[in-house]
C-alpha cells in the first residue's frame, strides 16, 4: 500500500510517498514559493535520483498537480498512475475542541476543519487547502487528516486552563492545546524502540528545536505540560516567533506604534524571536556563524533561545519529579552540535551530562550521553510523515 503524505504550509508543500509494507520512503521533496513568480520544486527518489527546478506554481493546486507529474514521471517517477496510491495523509496543525484523533475526511469532517481554521487562521487553512486540491486531483480517494493537538489531549485541566475568565473557556475554547504532536508522538515511541523499554513506562522531556520550537514533558505516555499553548506562539523564543511574553506589552505596542490585529499578530508571529532580536536571520547557522564573528545581537538571540529551553527542561523535570531521557529533535535539535552542548551545560545536578564527543555529529540518531549515566540524552531525527502514514493505514483499513 502507497500513501501520499501531505504537509501544506502558506506557500510550500512538502511530499513524500510511502510503502506501508515496509514503512519506507519511495520519494519526497518540495514545492516552495507557491504563488511566487518563481517556485522551487525539489525531489528525490528512493533510487537515489535527485532533481531541483524552477517552475511557475500558483497555487496549491497547482503544486499538487506539479508534485503528481513528478511522481509519475516515466524515467524517474516512482508510479505508473495516480491509482497507485491508495490514500492520502494530511497534517494539521490545530485540532480544535473537535477532533481528539485523525479521521477520514467527509463533509462534516470538512465542516469542523473550516471551524477549526477560526482559532489556527495562520496554520490550518494552507493545510486545508491542501485536503481541497486532492479531493480535485484525485476524486473518490480515501484523505485522512491528522492533527499536531492530538498527542496532548491527555494535559490535565489545571496546566491546560489559563488564568482568564472562564467563560471565555466555555464560549471560545481558550485553552493550551500544544503542538509538534506528530513529531512528539514518533520520538517517544522510537525512544522505546531505541533502548528496548515500552515507552509509556518513561518519564520523557522531549525539544523539538526547529523554526518552530517546542518542548514537552511526558510521562507514561501522556503529555503532562508543553510550552506552545491555544496557538504555535507561545513558550520557547523560535526563529521568528516570540514565544513567552508580558501580554500588557501587545495593547502598549499597539497603541504607540497604531497596530491593528493583524499587524500585531504579523509582528509576533512572523519578525520576532532570535529574527526580531537579532535583525540579521532567523535561521541558527547564520546566527552561529555571525555570533562567532562578534555580532553581539546575534550572540544574545542565541542566548536567549538557550536560556529558555532550559528553563523549561529544569521545570518540567520538577513537574516530573525526575526524568529517564531528554531527547532532541527538529532542524536545531539534530543538526546543532553547538545548540545542544549549550542547552545541555550545567545541567548535571539534574543528571543531563551529554559526552561532547559524541555530540560532535549532526543529522542522526543517536545517544549522546555517557554510557551507563542515569538520564539518557538522544537525538533522533523527526519523523511526522510516518506516524500519518501509519495514521492512514489504520483508518482506511
Ligand atoms: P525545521 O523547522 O525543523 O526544519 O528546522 C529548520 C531550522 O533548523 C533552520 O531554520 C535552522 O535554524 C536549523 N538548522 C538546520 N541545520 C542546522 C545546523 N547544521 N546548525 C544549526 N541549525 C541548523
Amino acid at each position: 500500500m502507497k500513501v501520499l503524505v501531505l504537509n501544506s504550509g502558506s506557500s510550500s508543500i512538502k511530499y513524500q510517498l510511502l510503502g506501508m509494507e515496509n514503512e519506507n520512503c519511495i520519494a519526497k521533496g518540495l514545492v516552495d514559493k507557491i504563488g511566487f513568480d518563481e517556485s522551487n520544486i525539489s525531489y528525490k527518489n528512493q533510487a537515489g535520483y535527485k532533481n531541483k527546478y524552477t517552475a511557475v506554481v500558483k497555487d496549491h493546486l497547482s503544486g499538487i498537480k506539479v508534485i503528481l507529474d513528478i511522481l509519475m514521471d516515466k524515467e524517474n517517477g516512482v508510479i505508473n498512475s495516480i491509482e497507485d496510491i491508495a490514500a492520502v495523509g494530511h497534517r494539521m496543525a490545530h485540532g480544535a475542541r473537535y477532533f481528539k484523533d485523525s479521521v477520514l475526511v467527509t463533509e462534516d469532517v470538512k465542516e469542523k476543519i473550516v471551524k477549526a481554521c477560526e482559532i489556527a487562521p495562520l496554520h490550518n487553512p494552507p493545510q486545508y487547502k491542501g485536503i481541497l486540491a486532492i479531493e480535485k486531483v484525485m476524486p473518490g480517494i480515501p484523505n485522512v487528516v491528522c492533527f499536531d493537538t492530538e498527542f496532548h489531549k491527555g494535559i490535565p485541566d489545571y496546566i491546560s486552563t489559563y488564568g482568564l475568565p472562564y467563560e471565555w473557556l466555555e464560549k471560545y475554547d481558550i485553552r493550551k492545546y500544544g503542538f509538534h504532536g506528530l513529531s512528539y508522538k514518533y520520538v517517544t515511541r522510537r525512544v522505546g524502540e531505541m533502548f528496548n523499554i515500552d515507552w509509556k513506562k518513561l518519564k520523557i522531556i522531549a525539544c523539538h528545536l526547529g523554526n518552530g520550537a517546542s518542548v514537552a514533558a511526558v510521562k507514561h505516555g501522556e503529555t503532562v505540560d508543553t510550552t506552545m499553548g491555544f496557538t504555535p506562539l507561545q513558550g520557547l523564543i523560535m526563529g521568528t516567533r516570540c514565544g513567552d511574553i508580558d501580554p500588557a506589552i501587545v495593547p502598549y505596542i499597539m497603541k504607540r506604534e497604531g497596530y491593528d490585529v493583524d499587524e500585531i499578530s504579523d509582528v509576533l508571529n512572523k519578525k520576532s524571536g532570535v529574527l526580531g532580536v537579532s535583525g540579521i536571520s532567523s535561521d541558527f547557522r547564520d546566527l552561529e556563524e555571525a555570533a562567532s564573528k562578534g555580532d553581539e545581537r546575534s550572540r544574545l538571540a542565541l542566548e536567549m533561545f538557550i536560556y529558555r529551553v532550559k528553563f523549561y527542561i529544569g521545570a518540567y523535570n520538577a513537574v516530573l519529579n525526575g526524568i529517564d531521557v531528554l531527547i532532541f529533535t527538529g532542524g536545531i535539535g539534530e543538526n546543532s552540535t553547538r545548540m545542544r552542548q549549550a542547552i545541555c551545560q550545567n545541567l548535571g545536578d539534574l543528571g543531563i551530562i551529554i559526552d561532547l564527543e559524541k555530540n560532535d555529529f549532526k543529522g542522526k540518531e543517536r545517544v549522546i550521553s555517557p554510557l551507563n549515566n542515569k538520564v539518557k540524552v538522544v537525538v533522533i531525527p523527526t519523523n511526522e510523515e510516518l506516524m500519518i502514514a501509519r495514521d492512514v493505514k489504520r483508518i482506511i483499513s
